[in-house]
C-alpha cells in the first residue's frame, strides 16, 4: 500500500530517455515518485527507479486519451502531488501528406491534448494547496518550423508558448511552471519517429541524463524555461532571429527523409 500523506512527483513517458533519467533526478532528490507511459516497459524503469531508495507506482495508461490520463490521476488519489514532469510525447518524421493520420492525431494528442489535460487537473489542486512544481518538456524545435517534422514541431511550439503564459498566469502563487527545452537527445525518440533516415537521427546528441538534470534544477529553482547544452543555445538564439522562410529550410536539411544517408 502506498504512503497516502507523503507528497510525492508525477513523471510521465518515465519508462525511457529524458523521462527515465527525469525520475531519477527526483528519487535522488527523496521524490517518492508515480511514474506513467504507455507500454510494459514502466514496470522495468519502477523496478530500477526503486533501487534509489524511494517508493515508486507505475501506471500503464495512453496518455493521448482522456482515460489515460483519468486512470494516472485516479492512481495520485488524493495524495500531495509536490512536482508534475509532464515529459511524455512523441515524434513523427516524413512530410506532412505522406504521414499516417492516425500517428498525426496520436502526436497532437500525446504532446498536446493529454499534456495540457493532466496540468489542467494537477494545476487547480497545485494552486489550491498554493504550492507546486511543474516540468513541461518542450523542444528547441518549437523555435523552427519542422519542415519533414511540421506537425511535431508545431506541437513543442505550442508547449513553449503554454509553458511561459501559465507560469506568468501563476507568478503570484507558489507554483512554478518551467520549461525544458532539449536539442537532440539520444534516446528511443527518433527511432520511433521513423527519423533514422534523416540527418539528425543519425547524428550525434545529447545524454538524457545531462538533459534531465539541467531540466530538473531549473524546475527546482522555478525558472521560466531552460535550453539543454551550450549548443542548442546558441542554435536556439540564432533561430529566434532568423526569417522562418531560413530555418524552415535548414530543418529540412536535418530532417528530409534520406538526408543522413550520404
Ligand atoms: P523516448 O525515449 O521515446 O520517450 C518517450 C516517453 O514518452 C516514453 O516513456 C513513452 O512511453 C512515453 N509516451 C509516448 N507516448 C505516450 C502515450 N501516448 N502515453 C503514455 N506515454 C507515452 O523519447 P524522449 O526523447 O525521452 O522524449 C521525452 C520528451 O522529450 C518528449 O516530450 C519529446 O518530445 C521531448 N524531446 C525529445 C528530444 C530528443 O531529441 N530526444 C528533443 C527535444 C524534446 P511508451 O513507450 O510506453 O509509449
Amino acid at each position: 500500500m502506498s504512503d497516502t500523506t507523503k507528497p510525492i512527483a508525477i513523471v510521465t513517458g518515465a519508462s525511457t530517455g529524458i523521462g527515465r533519467e527525469l525520475a531519477k533526478e527526483a528519487a535522488r532528490h527523496g521524490y517518492d515518485l508515480l511514474i506513467a507511459a504507455d507500454e510494459p516497459e514502466i514496470e522495468e524503469a519502477a523496478t530500477e527507479l526503486r533501487g534509489l531508495g524511494v517508493k515508486v507506482e507505475a501506471v500503464q495508461a495512453d496518455l493521448s486519451t482522456t482515460d489515460g490520463v483519468d486512470k494516472l490521476l485516479a492512481a495520485a488519489g488524493g495524495r500531495t502531488v509536490e512536482a508534475l514532469m509532464a515529459n511524455a510525447g512523441r515524434g513523427l518524421g516524413k512530410g506532412f501528406l505522406d504521414q499516417d493520420w492516425n500517428e498525426v492525431r496520436g502526436v497532437v494528442d500525446t504532446n498536446i491534448t493529454g499534456t495540457i489535460y493532466l496540468i489542467h487537473k494537477v494545476g487547480q489542486a497545485m494552486r489550491a494547496r498554493n504550492a507546486g512544481k511543474i516540468l513541461i518538456t518542450g523542444s528547441i524545435a518549437g523555435f523552427m518550423p519542422g519542415s519533414f517534422q511540421a506537425v511535431y514541431n508545431g506541437t513543442k511550439s505550442f508547449l513553449n508558448s503554454f509553458s511561459w503564459a501559465i507560469h506568468n498566469e501563476l507568478k503570484d502563487t507558489g507554483v512554478t511552471v518551467t520549461c525544458l527545452m532539449p536539442g537532440p537527445t539520444e534516446t528511443e525518440f527518433f527511432e520511433r519517429g521513423h527519423l533514422m533516415d534523416t540527418e539528425v537521427g543519425q547524428a550525434k546528441k545529447d545524454d538524457p541524463a545531462m538533459v534531465a538534470k539541467t531540466g530538473f534544477e531549473a524546475m527546482l529553482r522555478g525558472d521560466g524555461d531552460v535550453v539543454a547544452g551550450w549548443k542548442n543555445k546558441l542554435q536556439s538564439a540564432v533561430a529566434n532571429v532568423l526569417p522562418a522562410a531560413v530555418t524552415a529550410e535548414m530543418h529540412r536539411g536535418m530532417a528530409e527523409p534520406g538526408s543522413g544517408k550520404q
